[in-house]
């Protein structure tokens, strides 16, 4: 037995989780199992049990946002009324798209069709200004697509095809509920395909957003408005911000909005008006009938290998809590998590930006005004950990009335969400503002704010326990801290400065010598064979930058400590990315994720590093070995 053992020189991953991975089972209702996904479930199963008792009336809580969020739960529950309903709530506002039957009344409709969440020829929203992040702009782009990216609409892609046969499947039983004649109903289908193809031909791939920096390029209004018409995109801001609207307008998508013409014209109007009434249809299924929304998810299961839905009683608190993300991760941090944790995390994260910052000191590849600059976005970087003080007053207005259907409650809920969005144009950017609620197993970097974010859902063993030792915490959520810091200087992060603004801050020379380690980092991971696929290096080079300097760091603080413990720090860091997956979803991420596939961000980044090979004995024999000319460090 123990001879048919993985050795951990050659496999971490396999050796740390493989009794694990052999027995553990997949959940029905999930495409994973393992580490993060099941956290999430540790967090899931406590809050519907807290909801359940809310719902009864057995418990209560002081934060009163959650009164809706606890009504919008039940709503989800109320399958008497909403399968009574059947599609019937829906139909005013498919039939308010329908009766569009010219450009001109596209245009009159346009603002409010945004407020309704109706897709319009070209998607709009509001966000930060890469070139002023203290100010807010309007950002345009061309629509989303049906299939996950682009590249599946390649002739060479049997996968793309096989894909959109499984949706139209899908939209076709969905249609065969509404009042549309069957010929009609075809017609519709036919045309959504048309339209989303050509729309296919013009938006970004997924490589292509993920270098999300060369997502600013401000236009003038003019200038946009001469491409899109007849779209009169004069007109929609003009109806939205009356004399407020905007003058400049930040494309993201600069050839999908240039070439609009090629997707959308008075020809083919029809099919554009089709496209938008299928995308909506499909979209509200969640908030109809049982039958609907189990037929509207049948996709998104299938592309994920997803066995079943999730039991309504966890539907209906996964709505509830997403929909009412902020009051219900504050409730989730003001119950489950402990100041203690807080306060040692907060250290944590201090101690590793402080040795970041003595790496960037004794870093050989930059000149010393670049490392100026990088000390002094270091040093801005602003923390957010576990869950926001106060509730924004947004969500007090999220309210419904008691006898609204489940979709007219989405619809008031999701237009006072779009309204707010739509209305911080004319406001500066709220740095207070929380990217993950406090629900959420993850943490993130924001560019344009310079911050981090460690929701409270995070902080639990493997990545954080006060009961696990300092080694195996910072190989947890020490690494994954290093990482969030890590995105500041990956080669998206590197082109803003301390405030978030896009601002070249490096000398000509260094930025070529970062170039070239980026472009190291790309062929470590390019071609690896996953399954029946490649990782795609260009496209997960900014994640693996940011495992890469996570490790970075907090190795150099095991130095530090009075017993540094380096196999306890990998093998946690191992555990944090033992994942079981179904191969659909493997795939899926494999082609349009930022990140690496678990096995490899468990493998890869520690054979950069001496003391992998320290701590383990690693030679050149063993199978995660590299030659130390090959190993990269960049920050
Ligand atoms: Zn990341």
């Amino acid at each position: 037995m123990e001879e048919n053992k993985v050795r951990i020189q050659d496999d971490l991953y396999e050796a740390v989780n493989g009794e694990w991975l052999k027995t553990a089972v997949i959940p029905d209702d999930r495409p994973t199992a393992g580490g993060f996904s099941e956290l999430d479930q540790g967090v899931e199963k406590l809050m519907m049990s807290d909801f359940k008792a809310f719902a009864k009336g057995e418990k209560r809580t002081d934060i009163p946002e959650m009164k809706y969020a606890i009504g919008l739960y039940k709503k989800v529950l109320d399958t008497e009324k909403r399968n009574k309903d059947g599609i019937e709530p829906v139909l005013p506002l498919l039939n308010k798209i329908r009766s569009i039957d010219t450009v001109k009344a596209l245009n009159e409709a346009a603002a409010d069709l945004l407020l309704e969440g109706v897709e319009l020829p070209l998607q709009m929203e509001v966000g930060a200004d890469m070139g002023d992040a203290s100010k807010n702009i309007f950002i345009v782009m061309g629509p989303d697509i049906i299939l996950p990216d682009t590249v599946y609409y390649a002739e060479e892609n049997p996968a793309g095809a096989q894909l959109l046969a499984l949706w139209a499947d899908m939209a076709a039983k969905v249609l065969a509920f509404t009042p549309l004649s069957a010929e009609e109903q075809k017609q519709y289908l036919d045309d959504t395909l048309a339209f989303d193809k050509l729309v296919a031909g013009k938006v970004k791939s997924q490589l292509e957003w993920a270098e999300y920096f060369k997502n600013h390029n401000p236009m003038s209004t003019e200038e946009v408005a001469g491409f899109a018409a007849p779209f009169d995109i004069k007109k929609l801001l003009k109806d939205l911000y009356g004399e407020a609207a905007p003058e400049t307008l930040d494309v993201y998508d600069p050839k999908a909005v240039r070439e609009m013409n090629g997707y959308f014209s008075a020809e083919n109007f029809g099919q554009y008006i089709h496209w938008a009434y299928v995308k909506t249809l499909l979209k509200n299924t969640t908030y109809l009938s049982e039958e609907l929304a189990a037929l509207g998810r049948s996709y998104q299961r299938a592309l994920m290998g997803v066995a079943s839905d999730p039991v309504l009683e966890k539907q209906a608190y996964q709505l509830a809590s997403r929909v009412y993300a902020e009051p219900v991760g504050v409730y989730y941090g003001r119950t489950y998590f402990g100041e203690e944790a807080k306060k040692d995390v907060v250290n944590i994260v201090k101690k590793v930006i402080k040795t970041y910052g003595l790496r960037i000191r004794k870093n050989t590849f930059l000149a010393e005004s670049t490392k100026e600059m990088a000390i002094k976005k270091l040093g801005a970087i602003e923390i957010k950990m576990g869950y926001p003080d106060a509730i924004r007053a947004i969500w007090s207005k999220m309210v419904f009335e008691e006898e609204d259907s489940l979709f007219a409650a989405m619809g008031k809920l999701l237009k006072v969400r779009r309204q707010d969005s739509l209305d911080d144009l004319t406001k500066p950017v709220d740095r207070t503002r929380w990217g993950m609620p406090g629900h959420m197993v993850n943490a993130s970097y924001n560019p344009f704010h310079n911050d981090i974010t460690f929701p409270a859902a995070i902080l639990q063993k493997p990545f954080y326990s006060l009961q696990q030792s300092e080694s195996e915490n910072l190989g947890g959520i020490g690494a994954v801290i290093g990482h969030e810091i890590s995105h500041a200087f990956d080669n998206n992060g590197a082109n803003f400065d301390e405030k978030g603004n896009l601002h070249n801050w490096w000398t000509e020379g260094d930025f070529k010598a970062f170039k070239d380690l980026t472009q190291e980092m790309i062929e470590q991971f390019d071609g690896i064979p996953i399954l029946s696929g490649k990782v795609n290096g260009e496209l997960v080079v900014s994640e693996n930058i940011a495992d890469n300097g996570g490790m970075g760091v907090t190795l150099e603080i095991m130095h530090t400590l009075e017993k540094p413990d380096f196999q306890a720090y990998f093998k946690n860091w191992a555990r944090v990315w033992c994942m079981k997956a179904k191969d659909e979803y493997v795939l899926l991420l494999l082609n349009n994720d930022v990140h690496s596939p678990n096995v490899l961000r468990a493998n890869m980044a520690p054979r950069n590093f001496p003391e992998w090979y320290e701590a383990f004995g690693v030679t050149e024999n063993d199978k995660m070995y590299i030659a130390p000319e090959k190993r990269i460090s960049i920050w």
